[in-house]
């Protein structure tokens, strides 16, 4: 028994506004918009998080998000300044719906949002230290 919403959207026992479909992906209106036009791309197949999508099904969302972005920018009405692009995995990283996606977020000059992200300190010798770690997890993969 699957739970997930966007499985359910995915299978039609959810009502959504579908953008965009194809075998792999789809692409539907956020229900609880930041901007008006404000689009979510899945895929088809449930992954929780972005590191669980594999490269291919990944590259096909990606083909998505680049179609529905450039639309959103040509669309009558819209007003779009500019667009965000979000992708949350984890609760820590504001993840609320267990299957991944991405937003896509048109975004109006003076429209008032902002994230609420902060900086941490850090040192040249920080950054540094932490490039080599994280570029060591890039190689060993
Ligand atoms: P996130 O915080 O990245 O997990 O975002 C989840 C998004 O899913 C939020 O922007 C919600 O408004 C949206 N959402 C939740 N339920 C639905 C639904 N039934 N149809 C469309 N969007 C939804
Ligand atoms: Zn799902």
């Amino acid at each position: 028994m699957n739970h997930c919403i966007f499985c359910k959207i995915i299978n039609g026992e959810l009502p959504a506004h579908r953008v965009y479909e194809d075998e792999q992906v789809l692409a539907f209106m956020d229900i609880s918009p930041i901007n008006h036009g404000h689009v979510l791309i899945i895929p088809k197949v449930h992954y929780s998080e972005l590191r669980s999508i594999p490269l291919a099904t990944s590259i096909a969302v990606w083909k998505v998000v680049k179609k529905v972005e450039y639309a959103i920018w040509q669309t009558p009405d819209l007003v779009c300044d500019g667009t965000n692009i979000l992708q949350n995995n984890g609760a820590a990283a504001g993840q609320e719906v267990f299957h991944a996606h991405f937003h896509v977020i048109p975004r109006r000059e003076g429209d008032g949002s902002r994230f609420g992200f902060k900086t941490v300190n850090s040192s040249d010798q920080v950054r540094k230290d932490w490039a080599a770690k994280i570029k060591d997890q890039i190689d060993a993969a």
